[in-house]
Order: C-alpha cells, then sequence, then structure tokens
C-alpha cells in the first residue's frame, strides 16, 4: 500500500511526504523540504512520524520553497539526499550544501529505488538549473508530483498518464495575477512558460492525461495571493468531469492528511 500526505504546499515551503508499509518497517521519502527544520519535524510528528522514519528526501530543484530545509534535515537525522547534479550545482554556488550529508544523484530520467519506493524523475520546464518531478511507486500503484512548470509537454503528460493518484500544480488565476499588486516583472516570470500553472492550464493538462485510474486529485502550490482554493477546485473538477468536493487541495499550513492509494 503506498500513502502520502503533504506537511506544507505554496512559496512559503514545499513538502510531501510518501510511504510505502511493508512487514520489515516500510520505506518514507519526503519529496522536496522547503521548511524550517523544526517546522518541519513538528509537522511530521502531525501526521504521526519520528524524522529518523524517513529513508531520504527527493529535491525537484533548488529554489527556496523546495530545497530551504533539505540539508538541515538531512544533517539533523542522517537522512540520504536525492537530486541532480544540476540542483546540487546551484546549491553549491549559493553555499547551501552541508558537508557529511549522504548524497544520491540523480541521472537523467533513471528510476531510483529507494527500499520499497521507485522514484522515477522526469524533466519539467521551469527556471530552475535542471528542474525534475517525480512519479513514485510501490510497483503496483503510482502517485506523481507535478508543480513548478511553466508549461505543459508531451513528455510531461506521458509521464503522468495512467496514475492513480496526481498532486498538480494551479498556482494562479490569470485575472486575480494580473489585476494584481505584484511588479509587472514578476507577472511576466509567474506566467511565462519557465514559470508556473495558471488553474485553466492545469486543468488543460488534467483533462490531457489518461485518467481512468485516479482516485485522488490534489491541487498543490496555490498562491495565496494570486489564487482561491474554490477556482482551483472548480477548475481541476471541470476537467475530470467530478463534484468539486472530490477535488483535494494543498494548503499552505496544513498540507493535507494522510491518503491512501
Ligand atoms: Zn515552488
Ligand atoms: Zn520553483
Amino acid at each position: 500500500m503506498l500513502r502520502f500526505a503533504s506537511l506544507a504546499s505554496g512559496s512559503r515551503g514545499n513538502c510531501l511526504v510518501a510511504e510505502v508499509a511493508s512487514v520489515s518497517g516500510g520505506t518514507r521519502v519526503l519529496l522536496d523540504c522547503g521548511l524550517k527544520l523544526r517546522d518541519t519535524e513538528r509537522r511530521l510528528a502531525r501526521l504521526g512520524l519520528e524524522p529518523s522514519a524517513i529513508d531520504a528526501i527527493l529535491v525537484t530543484h533548488e529554489h527556496g520553497d523546495h530545497a530551504g530545509g533539505v540539508f538541515e534535515f538531512a544533517a539533523a537525522h542522517g537522512t540520504l539526499v536525492c537530486l541532480t547534479h544540476g540542483t546540487h550545482a546551484a546549491l553549491a554556488a549559493e553555499g547551501r550544501l552541508i558537508e557529511g550529508v549522504k548524497l544520491r544523484f540523480i541521472h537523467g530520467e533513471e528510476a531510483a529505488a529507494i527500499g520499497g519506493i521507485e522514484a522515477r524523475p522526469f524533466t519539467v520546464p521551469h527556471d530552475a538549473r535542471e528542474p525534475v518531478q517525480f512519479v513514485l511507486s510501490d510497483g503496483a500503484a503510482r502517485l506523481g508530483l507535478l508543480t513548478d512548470i511553466g508549461t505543459s509537454t508531451p513528455h510531461v503528460e506521458e509521464a503522468l498518464s495512467g496514475l492513480d493518484a496526481l498532486v498538480l500544480e494551479c498556482n494562479y488565476d490569470r485575472d486575480l495575477l494580473w489585476n494584481g499588486a505584484y511588479p509587472k516583472w514578476l507577472k511576466e516570470r509567474i506566467a511565462g512558460p519557465f514559470g508556473h500553472l495558471d488553474n485553466r492550464v492545469s486543468g488543460r493538462l488534467l483533462g490531457a492525461l489518461e485518467r481512468s485510474k485516479l482516485k485522488h486529485v490534489i491541487g498543490a502550490h496555490l498562491s495565496q495571493q494570486n489564487n482561491r482554493p474554490q477556482l482551483a477546485r472548480a477548475a481541476l473538477a471541470a476537467a475530470m468531469g467530478c463534484g468539486e468536493s472530490w477535488i483535494g487541495i494543498a494548503d499552505q499550513e496544513e498540507g493535507f492528511s494522510w491518503r491512501e492509494i
């Protein structure tokens, strides 16, 4: 059984946990860790997890809301960090590595086995050095994660087809962004081809996927200034042809609680 939960989702920090249970104790990974150490520990406790139970942290890219707490957590708890060479180089250039942390490099789109979890990376267009997103699997169920992507591509849609669960970026509503208070350069960055997905494009992406097995769809990385949960929910529900209450939303403070596949 694969289950997953979120500790936080949004521009002030992202962290998702996935777990595959087994008789020998199972495997747990964090996907990104953009929270301060104590905050991560407190939120793990909320989900009934000790920090020592985390086997690895998979890092999607170097932006602070994803990588800001990775090395601090790994150094404190002896956790393995899995990342691309590009992400590693970017974090090194910013002086954010901590010596002694165990590393494993992600090469291209090669799947990495971490205990009972297979993590399959795929490349995405985003303004980072070598960003990836992941499909996690226990060999049967597949959970896809997609945030921090400026444009959908056929490659991304292929990687996310036939999933059992999907956590999908719904960063902004176009009207709220363009009529909002952000400076023009930032609006252009967010809405650009290497920025973030708006509700409408996320809905279109979801509509393009093979969705017959999807049991969970959760909107994530919502901007607190430029989006509203009900707008994201409506866009994803329209693409799924389901009731809005069936769509989950990941919250900045609360994340979301355990979901099982
Ligand atoms: Zn982000
Ligand atoms: Zn980013």
